[in-house]
């Protein structure tokens, strides 16, 4: 029989589309409760994605580096301890769920059952886990079910793994792979390439398309493309028709713009070829929307159903984790405001970072979108050349470029490849989102000799 509860909010996942708002909505005095077939929080992000992949990917940079200062004062050999990044990989995990779980025992109201959720009706849920069937009622919901991979259907494709197999908590894959072939050059499959050659894998690169990182800015991608690795191989316009098994790992047959099938071998293949939103049994059939793309939710994260919310990457609107917080704090906003929109998303000035070694990151407005659109630009750029962090770490590839409206030049965007572009992003990011101006950027001293004080002289070259 199952064990009935009513609560003001129930979460389906407890990511960071589903955390965020529980915690938030449980302190202002709301009981809260969280589902999650994990039975854990920060769903994927912890999981499998963000933070293991650069748990591992942090010491692929750190080689890279090291290896640049070879001839610049650090001379010798460094050895590459798979396991022990492995190991330091779960440890990590390990300690940020410890962590989630003692912040999650401070707050009152809110709770986390284990068990996969259905809707039973627009105001009730079921979960099925380990404790029986539960059943619970709430005022609101908010739909955080993610994402989850996406596996191609070429024959063989189950011989590959994927990131699970490579980042999941005591993953499948412990040991460097000498040879690795990766199926698809997003920036799961890139990311997962650049920092495996910097270890020491032999990497080959299959993408179907005729760019990497595609529907990303064509000039930042090419700009990326020239400071990567020239060591990984990139097949563009590949079309993987299979995979098998050999005595040595694994052989992927592909075509070329259907020139004659190539084979390349190697000890381990990977499919990255995207991820799928997750939509809870009963949504559809309550009347809820949904597009290949994810749950359609206005800005205010409301569904066709505005007692119940969709935010992360289960609408698709921006599948990051800090996306994904976001749209929770602003689902949590509107629901203490009683299902007023007091709040909503702006998609408008979400940072995102290729984790590449090295990295390219953008926010906002990029010049191919400038372009197509037609939206009038003024551009300012500052090459890493001229940059003295840059030189001193003997990295001068790369560099900022700004996109200002003209006439009142506020910041707009921008891009950013090579040293840093992950953190720069972030400071570009809070400047479009405070409708700063290339003036404000000019009159800002931002430290020397740090890669930020680009920003200023990109924007002094305007005023
Ligand atoms: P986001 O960043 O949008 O929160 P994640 O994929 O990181 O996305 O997290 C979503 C979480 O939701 C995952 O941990 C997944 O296990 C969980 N989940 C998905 N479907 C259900 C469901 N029906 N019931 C409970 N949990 C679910």
């Amino acid at each position: 029989m199952a064990v009935s509860h009513e609560v003001d909010v129930v979460t389906i996942g407890a990511g960071g589309a589903a955390y965020p708002a529980g915690f938030l909505l449980a302190r202002a005095g709301l009981r809260v409760v969280m589902a999650e077939t994990k039975g854990v929080l920060s769903g994927n992000c912890l999981a499998e994605g963000c933070i293991p992949s650069k748990a591992v990917r942090e010491v692929a940079a750190q080689l890279s580096r090291q290896k640049g200062f070879s001839t610049r004062g650090l001379p010798g050999e460094l050895r590459v301890d798979y396991s022990a990044i492995v190991a330091r990989k779960n440890q990590i995990q390990r300690e940020r769920y410890d962590q989630h779980l003692r912040e999650l025992e401070k707050v009152p109201g809110l709770s986390l059952v284990t068990g996969r959720a259905r809707f039973r009706d627009d105001h009730t849920v079921e979960v099925d886990g380990p404790e029986g069937l539960r059943r619970l009622s709430a005022r609101h919901i908010i739909v955080a079910s993610g994402s989850e991979i996406f596996r191609p259907s070429f024959p063989g494709a189950e011989l590959l793994i994927d990131s699970h197999d490579l980042f999941a908590l005591d993953p499948r894959v412990t040991e460097l792979p000498r040879s690795l072939v990766i199926v698809g050059g997003g920036y799961i499959g890139l990311e997962t390439a650049s920092m495996f050659r910097a270890l020491g894998s032999e990497v080959t690169l299959l993408e179907r398309g005729e760019q990497i990182l595609s529907g990303m800015d064509r000039g930042m991608v090419s700009e990326l493309a020239a400071l990567l690795d020239p060591g990984i191989r990139i097949v563009l316009g590949a079309e993987v028709q299979g995979a098998e098994k050999t005595p040595e790992g694994v052989a992927l047959h592909y075509r070329v713009r259907g020139s004659s099938p190539v084979t390349v071998r190697a000890e381990c293949g990977m499919v990255a070829v995207g991820r799928r939103p997750v939509i809870p049994e009963g949504f559809l059939a309550l009347g809820g929307t949904a597009t290949s793309r994810g749950i359609v939710v206005d800005l205010s994260m409301q569904t066709a159903i505005p007692h119940i919310y969709a935010t992360g990457d289960a609408n698709g609107i921006s599948p990051l984790f800090h996306s994904a917080v976001r749209q929770s704090l602003v689902a949590a906003h509107n629901i203490l405001a009683g299902g007023r929109v007091v709040d909503a998303f702006n998609p408008a000035a979400v940072p995102v970072t290729v984790f590449t070694i090295p990295e390219a990151a953008w926010v906002g407005l990029v010049p191919e979108v400038a372009v197509q659109k037609g939206i009038p630009v003024m551009t300012a750029r500052y090459d890493f050349s001229e940059d003295s962090r840059a030189q001193i770490l003997g990295e001068p590839g790369g560099g900022i470029t700004l996109l200002f409206e003209p006439g009142s030049l506020r910041l707009l965007g921008g891009t950013v490849v090579g040293v840093d572009a992950a953190s720069l992003v972030g400071e570009i990011g809070i400047a479009v989102a405070g409708r700063l101006t290339a003036r404000d950027l000019a009159n800002f001293p931002d430290q020397h000799p740090m890669s930020s004080e680009g920003l200023g002289k990109a924007a002094r070259s305007l005023v």
